[in-house]
């Protein structure tokens, strides 16, 4: 059998993929089991902030293998005190809890949340707000948080203590504060696997108002926007929030599995020990690699991710066959006419691998690809679209 058919006959069927075997990769290059090469418009998803096996990363976790790949976290390591001091000191806050995921760092999220608000304002102020459309993960309860009602319906019953409003929908938000004990509202800046949907910016400053006027926590989800994707560190940043908790993970580590739940002023000492854990959570290897990551993330870094965002947003708006261009710095939806799956396939064909986010093509390249790589696959992609 080929491997295509021995991962259809064992790999359970969660899914849709394209009929591409990858090999190798290196930076924004990745090449099939055929020897063909694509530019990587991808990053597995949002993953490869700094292209495949950049060089400063993989000597960073490489060391860090051979030095001391895993301990429990009954002792001390270097990479995780290390990373969570450049996390509070790069934005703030105050504590980082480690997981493995974007779904556990949302999980922490959600268990500081619900155990500050019954600390604080009682056992019956549990509700966290969240926003339809919006995507938290594939456990049972940031399923239920996330508010998209086609991945709840096989899956009941629910977590419950989750509330939707629509984005925009301040009057529904004072509606069920004034009927519910609200604990925490819980946003993505940008809704990523949404379609790439920005919020507005008079949304998410009056939805910022409202929870410091009610001592209702600000949490934002920056798993898919975080760490230099949106053109700031943070995303929240660009929208001059000050949230309480921020969870975050896909760039975090590089390219390794990594989630990290930062706790600002009030939630400082929400958590006490053996109120929360994870065997692998904090793991030396991946840490180093998000220290490696962290450290080069900087303003001419960040500089260029807005440049090369500019870039696509100039090429693609109004180009034939592009219906529209949404999102912030480099995570970008393409409102196409044909189907987006089509145009994806299309991509592929030429030797570009992009995503899809609901109706729309979803771009999600490498922080520092090289200009002219990013050139030829806009090329190819409006070529597809065209
Ligand atoms: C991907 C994603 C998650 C889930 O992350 P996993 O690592 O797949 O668990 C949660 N929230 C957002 C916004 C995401 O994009």
């Amino acid at each position: 059998m080929s491997i295509q058919q021995i991962d259809n006959t064992y790999v359970a069927h969660t899914y849709a993929r394209f009929p591409v075997e990858l090999q190798s990769g290196k930076g924004s290059l990745v090449w099939d089991v055929n020897g063909k090469a694509y530019i990587d418009l991808g990053s597995g998803i949002a993953v490869n902030g700094f292209g495949i096996s950049d060089d400063d990363w993989l000597n960073a976790v490489t060391e860090q293998l051979h030095r001391l790949p895993h301990a429990s976290n009954l002792y001390y390591t270097e990479p995780c005190a290390k990373l969570a001091e450049m996390l509070c000191t790069r934005t703030g806050m105050k504590k980082v809890f480690f997981g493995n995921s974007g779904a556990e760092a949302n999980e922490c999220l959600i268990k500081a949340a619900r155990k500050y608000a019954a600390e604080k304002h009682g056992p019956d102020c549990y509700t966290i707000v969240t926003l339809t459309n919006s995507f938290h993960g594939r456990t049972l309860t940031t399923l239920s948080a996330t508010g998209q009602d086609h991945y709840h319906e096989l899956y009941q019953p629910l977590t419950p203590g989750f509330a939707h409003i629509a984005p925009g929908d301040m009057d529904g938000l004072r509606a069920l504060a004034a009927q519910t004990k609200i604990a925490a509202v819980l946003i993505e800046c940008v809704q990523g696997e949404g379609g790439v949907v920005p919020l507005d910016r008079d949304f998410v400053a009056a939805l910022s108002d409202f929870c410091h006027e009610k001592d209702i926590l600000l949490a934002v989800d920056e798993v898919q926007t975080g760490n230099g994707r949106s053109g700031q560190l943070y995303a929240y940043m660009c929208f001059g929030l000050k949230p309480d908790i921020v969870s975050t993970a896909k760039g975090l580590g590089g390219g390794l599995p990594i989630g990290a739940c930062l706790l600002g002023e009030k939630l400082r000492d929400v958590f006490a020990p053996g109120d929360h854990g994870s065997t692998f959570g904090g793991n030396p290897v991946s840490c180093a690699g998000g220290v490696s990551i962290l450290s080069r993330m900087d303003d001419a870094l960040l500089a260029g991710v807005r440049e090369r965002s500019k870039y696509i947003f100039d090429q693609l708006t109004g180009a034939p066959g592009v219906e529209g261009v949404s999102g912030l710095g480099l995570m970008i939806g393409i409102k196409t006419t044909k189907p987006a799956r089509e145009v994806v396939a299309k991509c592929i064909e030429n030797g570009v691998l992009c995503l899809t986010a609901k109706d729309r093509v979803r771009l999600l390249p490498a922080l520092n690809i090289p200009m002219e790589l990013l050139e030829k696959a806009v090329a190819v992609l409006k070529e597809a679209c065209a």
